[in-house]
């Protein structure tokens, strides 16, 4: 029998009107039964995300400011949504804890929680489900990492007495009873988690673009869709700044292979994106699609013999572990090696970081460079496909684009290139005109 699980992201319950188009999708399929919520979006360019605005609040509290300003404008975002669908429900109460909270030391992940949890109580009511609070069915571990196994057990318990609920996605509970947010985005994660539970035959993402498409469509004009991806090949582009889905939301349903259907809000009608276990399906085109980010460094080691000296890679990434800096790739060289970290998370770190590199290896030379930029290429069409990675290679050098870094992971379903942070846009349109136009 067909059991839905859907999650509507904050574009998708941003104001009433959005509301309005959510409870007709829900309503017009008897098996959509499970709902997870975001917190309200923007509403136009320009606009906030109330998520951004609670993180403003808990900074204004912990320096001691006023945060009536900040806090009216979340209160009035919800009102609105209330009035509007006139439906008979009176936060005040809830309004008022979150503010003493925020003015008392609560978590910044309590307070950041509360934007999916007050539009969650809203939605359940204008839709007449059941609430389920994400704490009492979401757990993580004492070290912060996700309790999969025990959230799985809770969740299914708690959906099991229930027709229809609606869910706050983005955190649950500490073991100590504290609330945790998954990372931003995380939304997605819960409505995969609730999938699971339910043993969804389906789980809809709901968003603001009418699936995945090729490349970031900020960045490349009118991408073309992808009808179906793969949970590897999606795991590589969300990883890589797709963020249409959060990389781990394909965890909790890999277990019993449920597909991911996106879907647009503003446009129903659409198919959308399969994400699927795996396919034989043939994409279009020899490509899946390109992602990109920028803010990444190069941390370059020059040693002549290096590559005959053993245990050598193993001092460099121990200094990094011992730093905290986890690392994106490492290509080598017979003397060189480098490696790419985030810049910002080397920020803070980098002299602690070169002098543990000068002490435990004696390289000739240690350098960093920053301003680079990451382009993945992914697809299954790739795998074994000759000429790709030529391809790639005369489309940047015919863009004028200096290709600084090269990485292709050992499945073949990615390429990814290191270029100057500056000729990234150019980077992204000189392949994506390559494979796809
Ligand atoms: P939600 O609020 O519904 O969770 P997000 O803002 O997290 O939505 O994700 C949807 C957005 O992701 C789109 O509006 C789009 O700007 C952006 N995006 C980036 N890369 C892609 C891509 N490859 N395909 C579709 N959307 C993408
Ligand atoms: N509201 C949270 C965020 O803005 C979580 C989510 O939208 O998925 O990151
Ligand atoms: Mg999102």
């Amino acid at each position: 029998m067909s059991l839905k699980v859907l999650k509507f992201g904050g574009s998708s319950l941003a104001d009433a009107e959005h509301f309005r188009s959510v409870a007709e999708i829900v309503k017009s399929d008897p098996a959509r039964r499970y709902v997870v919520a975001s917190a309200p979006g923007k509403r136009m360019s320009g606009d906030s995300k109330v998520t951004d605005l609670l993180y403003k609040c808990y900074a204004l509290a912990c320096d001691d400011e006023d945060i009536t300003e900040v806090f009216d404008e979340i209160k009035a975002r919800y009102n609105s949504i209330i009035e509007e669908l006139g439906i008979e429900l009176d936060l005040t109460e809830a309004y008022e804890k979150i503010r003493f909270s925020m003015l008392h030391n609560s978590g910044r992940d309590y307070v950041a929680s509360r934007g999916e949890y007050l539009n969650a109580m809203i939605l359940a009511k204008y839709l007449g489900f059941d609430f389920i609070d994400a704490k009492k069915v979401v757990f993580f571990n004492e070290d912060g990492t996700f309790n999969a196994e025990r959230t799985n057990d809770v969740m299914r318990d708690a959906l099991s007495t229930r027709e229809y609920a609606v869910i706050p996605g983005f955190y649950g509970s500490m073991p100590n009873g504290t609330i945790k947010t998954f990372s931003r985005g995380g939304s997605d994660i819960t409505g995969s988690i609730v999938a699971r539970a339910a043993s969804a035959t389906l789980y809809e993402n709901w968003t603001d673009v009418s699936g995945f498409l090729m490349a970031d469509p900020r960045i490349i004009d009118n991408p073309k869709p992808i009808k179906t991806i793969t949970y590897k090949e999606l795991r590589e582009l969300s990883y890589m700044g797709a963020t249409v889905l959060h990389e781990d939301a394909i965890f909790p349903v890999r277990y019993s292979k449920i597909p991911i259907n996106i879907r647009n809000t503003n446009s129903p009608d659409d198919k959308g994106t399969f994400i699927v276990p795996e396919t034989d399906e043939i994409s279009d085109y020899i490509i899946t699609g390109i992602a990109g980010k920028t803010g990444f460094s190069n941390i370059t080691i020059e040693k002549a013999m290096m590559n005959s000296e053993l245990g050598l890679g193993r001092k460099v990434l121990q200094v990094l572990e011992e730093n905290n800096v986890s690392f994106e790739h490492f290509p080598s060289g017979i003397d060189t090696m480098t490696v790419v970290v985030s810049t910002k998370a080397l920020q803070d770190k980098r002299a602690d970081v070169l002098a543990g590199i000068c002490k435990n290896i004696n390289p000739d030379n240690v350098f960093v460079e920053e301003n680079l930029a990451l382009v993945a290429i992914v697809g299954r069409g790739m795998v074994k496909a000759k000429g790709t990675a030529a391809r790639i290679f005369v489309a940047l050098a015919e863009a004028g684009v200096n290709i600084r870094m090269i990485d292709q992971g050992s499945s073949e379903l990615n390429i990814i290139v290191g270029v100057d942070a500056n000729d990234y846009v150019t980077a992204l349109n000189a392949i994506y005109k390559e494979f796809v136009k």
